[in-house]
């Protein structure tokens, strides 16, 4: 057999190759990868919400992934979707009832309270970017693993703060060049919800029996949850509805006209939406939803193109002025908002809009031999340590693949040491523009290299 193998040039492993290939492992139902080629587009919404936290002093959280089943329970409300069917709830191997966090308001409030956030001066500002885990029906737009970048305010009741959540978010998808709206609405104060919510049950009493099982079981646990519902039979009904912006307080009523007359000053555009009540207990007051334009758009080629899941929201959030206390802290008015970052990502690629940048090495460094690559290493690393943005090959045996690999990342500069170099303590630098070569010493490659980079930087500014 070894004989055979021998004549026609086969490699010995071959003998130790599985007859049959395993079965591939995939992804779970609903979770997806991000490659290294998506990571351009996702870093460029990371540096768009870095910078927005920055700008208006947000401090970074990391909370853990998991957290006590309590905690949503008490706060998101067990009859809403969220806890009642989309959580990974398990009991962990000592017996304790635990939840991959499907959100991160709820943690980010037991955190405030459980470190004593509350002393710091206020409003104390959050912000994170995480991934989440719900039990979803997968579809376009919908997986049960996302990513959401979200902001938290705690600690002052301003208006203002409102306005700041929702021109956050309208900034950063604008940066993007997203179009998009901010759908904005009022839950008022509990006067204001006590009132409504007796003319909304009113109304939909005569139309129980026509609304789906799901939305029968909201109706008797919180009517405010059927304005939220996805059925069709509901929608048409709730289109009547009376709306909860007419029967806000006094209060509630200034606090959310003063957030309109921030939005319109700042020309942010907005859409008033009195059914807008998101899925959770918490909320009170202030709600909105970051909704685009249109699922519709036109290519350059102007053909017209739909977007899967195009009109789902790219992020929301809302007052939470009771969630605190939920918590096991005192009374503290707070806000948040949390946006989608795949959602934004399938707006950005399925429209061609933002230009992602990617990184590019200005220069690469080749060698010919085992000695030359020793020394190419620790150029590499010289030249790393005073910020060149430097590639290799170091793998590759051939100067030419080596050097097919510098055309592709389309370095200005590649930097070669071969054998007779090593003799002569010189090095070759190629401008790969003009072609000109050129032999310098070896001693001087970092301060010639430097000094070759600096100028193209100059150029480029
Ligand atoms: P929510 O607070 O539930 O409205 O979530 C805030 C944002 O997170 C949404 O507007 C979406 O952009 C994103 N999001 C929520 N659920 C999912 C999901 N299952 N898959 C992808 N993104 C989601």
């Amino acid at each position: 057999m070894s004989a055979l193998l021998a004549i026609y040039k086969i490699p010995t492993y071959i003998l130790d190759m599985p007859k049959t290939l395993k079965k591939p492992i995939q992804t779970v139902r609903g979770m997806r990868d991000m490659l290294p080629v998506d990571m351009p587009m996702f870093e460029l919404i990371e540096n768009e919400i870095r910078k927005a936290a920055r700008d208006y002093s947000y401090g970074r959280l990391i909370t853990p992934i998991l957290e006590e089943y309590a905690l949503f329970k008490r706060t998101a409300g067990e009859a809403s979707d969220l806890v009642s069917k989309e959580m990974y709830t398990f009991e962990d191997r000592g017996g304790d009832k635990v939840v991959i966090r499907p959100e991160l308001t709820a943690p980010a409030a037991r955190a405030y309270v459980e470190h004593g956030l509350v002393n710091l001066p206020q409003p104390v500002k959050i912000w994170y970017l995480e991934p989440m885990l719900r039990y979803d029906r997968p579809q376009a737009g919908r997986y049960r693993q996302f990513f959401q970048g979200g902001f938290e305010s705690f600690g002052d009741a301003s208006p203002v703060l409102d306005a700041e959540m929702c021109i956050i978010g309208i900034r950063i998808l604008q940066s993007l060049k997203i179009p998009v709206k901010v759908h904005i609405n009022s839950l008022g104060d509990n006067e204001s919800r006590t009132a409504y919510k007796k003319v909304l049950v009113a109304y939909l009493k005569q139309f129980v029996k026509k609304l789906p099982e799901d939305d029968q079981r909201r109706f008797t646990e919180n009517p405010l949850r059927v304005l939220d519902s996805k059925e069709k039979v509901t929608k048409e009904i709730i289109a009547d509805a009376p709306k909860i912006t007419d029967y806000l307080s006094e209060n509630a009523k200034e606090h959310f006209l003063k957030l309109i007359d921030y939005l319109e000053d700042l020309d942010i555009p907005y859409v008033l939406n009195p059914l807008l009540v998101r899925g959770l207990d918490y909320y009170t007051g202030t709600v909105f939803e970051f909704i685009p334009d249109s699922a519709e758009f036109i290519t350059s080629e102007g053909k017209k193109r739909e977007i899967p899941g195009g009109l789902l929201s790219l992020g929301g959030g809302g007052r939470y002025d009771k969630l605190i206390e939920e918590v096991g802290g005192k009374p503290t008015p707070a806000i948040g908002m949390a946006l989608g970052i795949e959602r934004i990502m399938n707006q950005i690629r399925e429209r061609g809009l933002a230009s992602v940048p990617t990184y590019k090495p200005q220069i690469f460094l080749g060698h010919i031999g085992d000695d030359a690559r020793k020394k190419m290493m620790n150029l590499f690393d010289m030249l790393r340590s005073q910020g060149a943005r430097v590639a290799q090959a170091f793998s590759k045996e051939g100067i030419k693949a080596q050097l097919e690999v510098a055309h592709r990342l389309g370095v200005r500069y590649s930097v070669i040491l071969g054998q007779k170099e090593i003799v002569d303590k010189t090095i070759l630098i190629r401008d790969m523009e003009s072609g000109i070569q050129e032999t310098i010493d070896f001693k001087k490659a970092v301060s010639e290299i430097m000094k070759r980079l600096s100028k193209i930087n100059e150029n480029l500014l």
